[in-house]
């Protein structure tokens, strides 16, 4: 199968391209994004067929209707990494927490959040295509502290690739800082920036469209890539849980084989509620997505208003920080699919250029088809979080927090929920120690006590350890060194 182009084609770039080159670069004609030309269609059939598989079973035959131009053995490989997960019969577990309401949980990788899901198996392949190529990629991540760990630990001593990471210093909790500059691997380099994600991302962004630091790769026979949420290679990945969650329902005994459910995602760039929307084209039985939000609250007004609005918005920080979004990227590839490639251009050309667009009513009334939303700020996120622990003895994150009020506000109690967990209580526990304790300010460590002792439950063994193992990456500098320190890394 093919990709094509969200806001068509300009002629410079071919009207299609493979999965490869889509992962390779990309970006699209007029600054768009890659989307599969067609969608498989799986239907009933297919869910009947893997109502037994593994969560790889499952992954392995839903790629493969595809048809990408990836060898089955990489896949393989790639689907492996699912084996280091908590539980390898069982990476995503789907948790009843109460009447109608089950959690699929997406933390239990390697660094505990549900980047891992796509970063995972995404590095096996990024790093064969680039085997395969003999070339070799630098791959610019800059992270507000989830995207970072999981980046830097799936392509650590992968051949071919080489890893810039950057993120703010002292923006991060400890464990995702820990997370990073603990990372010794001779291929990673992990750069502080004195500065705020913003600062960060605005780098990274300068970097990739910068002519000069291009040239200045190619001279060291290197090319640039970036492993952010918008690559569908990330997205693919994450199509796969969204139907495994629903097969587990079934298998719980939960719904009926065809009875809809709601999938209820806390979202920032979209991936997450993307991948959902895209299970649900390919024969999901599903009611409505629910999009979750903190007080950034963007994506509640789009779908309850029809405008994206960021003439008057900042980025508020928030206590579930990788959610603290405004431009959220994979929206895009929702317009296209409903009002096509010229629409979508004029859409996101409007934001571009008056940081505003505007759906028409018939538009507005087929996006709330799909889509309601709801947002919660920061104080009922920790009253959810005490609540669902005191009364249904289930943690949760604030990210996760942010699913309880549109669970309430915007689904229909006859259907059962999904809704998705996107971190484990280890990567906020200072949030989380507030919500149920009351304790304020306290350092990662002591939070992660105070929970473990309070909820009853061991800290994980790869969290506890990042408190004595060594920092090796210390390098933290102004943010306009940063291209002089990657070009010395290399
Ligand atoms: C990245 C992230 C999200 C947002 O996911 P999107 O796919 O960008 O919408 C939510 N929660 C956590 C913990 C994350 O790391």
């Amino acid at each position: 199968m093919n990709f094509i182009q969200t806001r068509g084609c300009d002629k410079n770039k071919p009207q299609s391209v493979t999965f490869s080159e889509a992962i390779l670069s990309p970006i699209a004609s007029f600054g768009g994004l890659y989307v599969p030309q067609k969608l498989p269609d799986l239907g009933e059939e297919f869910l009947n067929k893997h109502l037994n598989s593994s969560y790889k079973e499952l992954a392995s035959d839903m790629l493969s209707r595809f048809e990408i131009d990836i060898d089955k053995s990489v896949i393989d490989e790639a689907l492996n990494l699912y084996d280091k997960f908590d539980d390898a019969n069982n990476p995503v577990p789907v948790v009843k927490v109460k009447e109608n309401l089950y959690v699929s949980e997406l933390y239990h990788g390697p660094t505990r959040a549900f980047k891992d899901m796509a970063l995972q198996p995404f590095g096996v392949v990024l790093s064969s295509i680039a085997q395969k190529k003999n070339e070799n990629y630098l791959i610019l991540a800059a992270t507000s502290g989830d995207t970072g760990p999981a980046a830097l630990e799936t392509f650590k001593n992968r051949a071919n690739v080489q890893v810039a990471c950057l993120y703010p210093d002292g923006g991060t909790s400890d464990v995702q800082r820990l997370q990073m500059v603990t990372e010794d691997a001779k291929n990673l380099k992990v750069i502080g920036i004195n500065g705020v994600f913003d600062d960060a991302q605005n780098a990274l962004k300068r970097l990739l469209a910068s002519d000069s630091f291009k040239a200045a790769l190619k001279e060291k026979h290197v090319s640039l890539s970036a492993a952010n949420s918008v690559n569908f290679g990330r997205i693919i990945f994450q199509i796969i849980y969204h139907i495994h969650s629903y097969l587990e329902l079934v298998r719980q005994d939960a719904v009926a084989m065809g009875e809809k459910v709601y999938l209820n995602v806390p979202s920032g760039n979209f991936g997450n509620a993307l991948g959902g929307y895209y299970a649900w084209k390919m024969g999901l039985p599903v009611e409505k997505i629910i999009i979750s939000s903190n007080e950034n609250n963007v994506l509640t007004k789009l779908i309850k208003t029809g405008k994206y609005d960021l003439r008057d918005s900042k980025v508020i920080l928030t206590t579930s920080p990788a959610m603290d979004i405004l431009k959220s990227s994979n929206v895009e590839r929702i317009l296209y699919d409903m009002f096509g490639d010229d629409r979508t251009r004029e859409l996101m050309q409007d934001l571009e250029n008056q940081n505003f667009y505007e759906l028409t009513s018939d538009e507005l009334a087929q996006l709330q088809n799909s889509f309601d939303a709801d947002f919660c700020n920061g104080d009922e996120g920790k009253a959810y979080i005490k609540d669902y622990f005191t009364n249904f003895n289930y943690l949760m994150d604030p990210h996760t927090a942010t699913c309880i009020k549109s669970f309430e506000t915007c689904s229909n109690p006859e259907i059962k929920t999904i809704a998705y967990s996107t971190a484990e209580w280890t990567k906020f526990s200072p949030v989380i120690a507030n919500a149920l304790t009351g304790e304020v300010d306290a350092e990662d460590i002591i939070a992660l006590e105070s929970i473990s002792k309070e909820a009853n439950l061991e800290i994980p063994a790869m969290v506890k350890e990042l408190f004595s193992k060594e920092i090796v990456q210390s390098t933290i500098i102004e943010k306009e060194d940063i291209e002089k320190e990657i070009l010395k890394f290399l």
